[in-house]
């Protein structure tokens, strides 16, 4: 184990120290680095010494209790790292003193292994402590498919994921429940009280129209076999076109979309 000790007499400690610390960390491949105050410091005397005990105390203070607020990832800055074969992604956000960590994937057969690399590549790179540790959370659920589910019956109407609406290049679903839901409101609101699939059909088909797979899309997976997809993929994840216009705008940001209406259009 390679440990940093970062000595000085902390009256009181303060970032730059932590910056020290931190830097010390990343550029010798440290595996922890200790403050340690004097108790008597060699080199002057101590200015309105609280003392040893307390100046010990502020940098546990300072140091926290292992939080992510000392990890490199920048809080203004989420990461996205992506499968080869673009069959899913990980991320890796800071928000203060917490990081996000996550990883999906289309297959859910593939996803222990695909998550476990993840995790040894962020760790490689230094993203994140080799000891770090923490239960992971989440579930799985549909995305948007060629041929999906039934959404209207007599009596119900599915929103949300219980839909199968989630984008399917980003598996992000939070923007269409949200839509569904207020679709969902006033289709039932027009049904005034007699809520048989057909009259709730309009609901779907404005759905479809809204979130279905393009007839392209459909096509497209029936002819583009998936050795050649995953070809493809590293390729055009090293084009900065393709990164900037396709993969954020257009997938995950959607900045072609208009902002949600209350009411459908
Ligand atoms: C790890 C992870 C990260 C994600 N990150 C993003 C993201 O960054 N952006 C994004 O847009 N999407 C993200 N998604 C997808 C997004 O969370 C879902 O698509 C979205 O929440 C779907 O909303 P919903 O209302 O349909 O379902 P949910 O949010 O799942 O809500 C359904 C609710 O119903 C409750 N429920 C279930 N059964 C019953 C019952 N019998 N009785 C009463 N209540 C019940 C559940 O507890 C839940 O609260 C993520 C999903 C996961 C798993």
């Amino acid at each position: 184990m390679r440990i940093g000790i970062l000595g000085g007499t902390f009256n009181p400690p303060h970032v730059g120290h932590l910056i020290c610390a931190q830097e010390a960390y990343f550029q010798l491949e440290l595996d922890r680095v200790t403050l340690i105050p004097a108790r008597i410091p060699p080199h002057k005397p101590v200015e309105d010494e609280p003392g040893p005990a307390h100046r010990l105390e502020l940098c546990r203070v300072a140091v926290g209790d292992g939080d992510a607020s000392s990890y490199p990832v920048h809080p203004e800055q989420p990461e996205l790292y992506f499968s080869p074969d673009l069959g899913g992604y990980g991320w890796c956000f800071r928000k203060q003193g917490h990081l996000n960590v996550g990883f999906g994937r289309l297959d859910a057969r593939g996803l222990p292994s695909a998550t476990a690399e993840f995790v040894e590549f962020l760790k490689a790179r230094r993203r994140i402590p080799k000891k770090a540790a923490w239960r992971w959370r989440g579930h799985a659920y549909l995305i948007a498919a060629p041929t999906g589910r039934r959404i209207v019956d007599d009596g119900v109407i599915l929103i949300g994921d219980a839909a199968g609406l989630a984008y399917p290049q980003s598996g992000e679903g939070i923007r269409p429940a949200i839509e569904s839901g207020l679709m969902a409101a006033s289709a039932i609101f027009s049904a005034a009280g007699r809520y048989t699939r057909d009259q709730l059909d309009p609901y779907e088909r404005h759905l479809r129209k809204r979130f279905g797979v393009s007839r392209l899309a459909r096509l497209l997976s029936h002819v583009v076999p998936d050795n050649v997809a995953v070809g493809l993929a590293p390729r055009l994840l090293e084009a900065p076109w393709f990164v900037r216009s396709v993969l954020l705008h257009r997938w995950f940001l959607h900045a072609h979309e208009p902002g949600i209406a209350l009411a459908p259009a």
